[in-house]
């Protein structure tokens, strides 16, 4: 039987960008581990079907969204499940992580998604929560601290950290066609 030691839940708040993309023309690099390239996702993430070719595609562009997979891969006490919510109403929240930890320290996290849009950096952001996890960052305490980087946006936990990596993944991976992308219609 588990037993849930702690529950964490991280938000993504709407938020506006704005800085300015340039337009990338770069050549989509391959990492190479083991021999083979680095394209598929871990078997300890698993994601809507209709977002697999995106992420796949993103993981072929981005260096910094391949090392957070291979962080990910390197924890296989560590599982994320993605999954969309009801995108078809507005929320406040783009995405919400709840991390459960278990007594022999395994880890699930179960990320919700409220947005079609943006969802490159919104699941970047929320990966980037899951590798604080593994590098064992205790949000908590951190978020008592001023100037840690770690705050927290009413019952739930915010990072500097997961902002910036999520904006860098989405601005390394522009011109990944996200349009081909229809989140499931909320079943009645
Ligand atoms: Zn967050």
């Amino acid at each position: 039987m588990a037993v849930v030691r702690g529950l964490i839940t991280f938000i993504l708040t709407l938020t506006l960008l704005v800085f300015f993309v340039p337009e990338s023309h770069a050549e989509p690099v391959v990492a190479v581990e083991d021999g083979g390239p680095v394209t598929s996702l871990p078997s300890n993430l698993s994601v809507p079907g209709a977002l697999r070719p995106l992420l796949e595609e993103v993981l072929r562009r981005s260096p910094t969204f391949r090392q957070q997979v291979q962080k990910l891969r390197h924890a296989p006490h560590v599982r994320m499940a993605i999954r969309y919510g009801d995108v078809s109403t507005w929320h406040v929240l783009r995405a919400e992580s709840v991390v459960s930890r278990y007594e022999w320290g395994a880890l699930q996290v179960d990320t919700t998604l409220y947005t079609a849009r943006d969802v490159i950096e919104v699941i970047a952001h929320e990966l980037e929560h899951v590798c604080e996890q593994i590098d064992g960052l205790d949000v908590r305490q951190l978020s008592q601290r001023r100037h840690s980087g770690v705050y927290t946006v009413g019952q739930h936990f915010e990072t500097q950290r997961a902002i910036v990596i999520g904006r860098q993944v989405a601005r390394e991976a522009l011109g990944v066609t996200v349009g081909a992308v229809v989140p499931p219609r909320p079943s009645a």
